[in-house]
């Protein structure tokens, strides 16, 4: 039995039960959606189905059969047909109530989509969130100190809301640099930190070896694709158990989150639950269609079950994962999830010298190495046009290696073997390698062909 529950109408009842709520709130949601919203009625009316299609649906795969999946290009088309926001934005719009609006961050180089929710959505996020806070150990009252800066992306601004609503005093620490958070850290000794995960290491870095902090219960990660040696290590430095969690601007929440099990071991990772009650998560193979089976990949194919002024049906988030079904998590709970340390940017692959190249993998790879505390790739041209990748690693200041040549070089060898393909190696010390402040870039493409992502 879950040993920290938020909700039990939902965390001690059985799959069966789970499902069924959620093909009964996927044809309120349905239906509400298309009397209120062009956009979406548009894309069901050219499915082939009306109010009568979806008042028959009797299961979440025929849900998944018969209504269209969305996606980046969609959005960024009905925002240039109908700027700024949409027609997909027009009903909420019309409420004459505050609305929090997004922007996704742009990297992938297509444009810029536009998100918003209502205030009414905003407090089913907390609801989301509060299933997490809860797994972690967390109650009303508690100090959370919230590292993300508050800006137009998602991140920072639903986290804030969601812990309000939970109830925790929350510090707005997020414009400071990486030493007055610290400073703040040790004046204020807050319950939780909550972090884009290769930030949480960045102030890791900051910590003396005997240093603890009082009252410190968790750590908050996520955002970032990281593997559980990564978050292992985090859990090291800093002595507290961490969470991750997982979600998306297009979702305006995250979903996805680590239960009281915690993010287990390399050999054996932890899963994280999705909030089933509030979303519902495919995870799809995208060549069959087909819905993976347990310990497979596929792709996220995300909707919200609670936003119907501004809803998300079937969204493709670019995503990957590991699925499992609920039995994985030792808890009991009858969530499903995806493994911890298992997610990806399907178009974060890289092609170098011919060669494939997940950067997971040269992650996965890296970080399993206590002595790295930091990483970048550098990926140029050479006088001949080939390829050259340089890996730039800041040594770490806890386990500086005896000899760093030899080290160098047994990196080198690693990862020709892993990767399968040579890096050059260059050493930092301590310090001495400028990391970004938010999420980590620590691929550098300047290659004469790329396309400068
Ligand atoms: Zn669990």
């Amino acid at each position: 039995m879950p040993e920290k529950i938020y909700n039990a109408r939902f965390e001690l009842a059985d799959e069966e039960t789970v499902r069924a709520y959620q093909l009964e709130r996927l044809r309120e949601l349905l239906l509400h959606t298309w009397s209120t919203n062009q956009f979406y009625r548009r894309r069901f009316r050219e499915a082939g189905v009306g109010p009568d299609e979806i008042e028959q649906l009797q299961s979440l795969e025929e849900f998944a059969a018969c209504i269209p999946g969305v996606a980046k290009p969609d959005f960024i088309r009905d925002q240039e047909e109908n700027p700024p926001f949409g027609l997909r934005h027009v009903h909420a719009l019309r409420q004459e109530r505050p609305l929090f609006v997004c922007t996704t961050s742009g990297t992938s180089g297509q444009g810029q989509e536009v998100h918003m929710q209502t205030e009414a959505e905003m407090a089913l996020t907390g609801e989301t969130y509060s299933y997490a806070l809860t797994w972690a150990g967390l109650q009303p009252g508690d100090q959370m100190f919230l590292t993300l800066p508050i800006t137009m992306l998602g991140g920072g601004v639903i986290e804030y809301h969601a812990a309000l609503h939970f109830g925790l005093t929350v510090h707005c620490v997020g414009n400071y640099d990486a030493e007055r958070k610290m400073a703040l850290t040790r004046r204020f000794k807050p319950q939780v930190i909550l972090a884009n995960t290769s930030y949480m290491g960045r102030l890791g870095s900051m910590i003396h070896p005997d240093e603890r902090f009082e009252g410190l219960r968790c750590l908050i990660t996520g955002a970032e694709g990281a593997g559980i040696a990564y978050l292992e290590r985090l859990q090291e430095t800093w002595h507290v158990p961490v969470y991750d969690r997982y979600g998306s601007t297009q979702a305006g929440n995250d979903h996805l989150f680590v239960c009281d099990q915690g993010v287990g071991t390399v050999a054996r990772p932890g899963m994280m639950h999705n909030v089933d009650p509030w979303v519902l998560l495919e995870v799809r193979d995208p060549e069959t269609g087909q819905h993976v089976a347990d310990g497979e990949e596929g792709e996220f194919v995300v909707t919200s079950l609670y936003h119907f002024d501004t809803p998300l049906i079937r969204c493709r988030i670019g995503d990957w994962g590991t699925y499992h079904a609920p039995a994985y998590c030792a808890c009991g709970r009858p969530f499903m999830g995806i493994e911890a340390g298992s997610i990806h940017r399907r178009d974060d692959m890289r092609k170098i010298k011919g060669v494939v190249v997940w950067p997971k993998a040269v992650n996965d790879a890296v970080f399993a190495l206590a002595e790295v505390e930091e990483y970048q790739v550098s990926l140029t041209s050479g006088n001949d046009g080939a390829d050259v990748a340089t890996i730039r690693v800041m040594l770490s200041e806890r386990t500086i290696p005896p000899d760093p040549d030899a080290f160098g070089k047994g990196l080198n060898n690693m990862l020709r073997e892993r990767i399968g393909i040579r890096f050059e190696v260059e050493l930092f010390q301590p310090g001495e390698l400028d990391v970004g402040d938010w999420k980590a870039s620590r691929w550098l493409d300047n290659r004469l062909q790329s396309t400068g992502r």
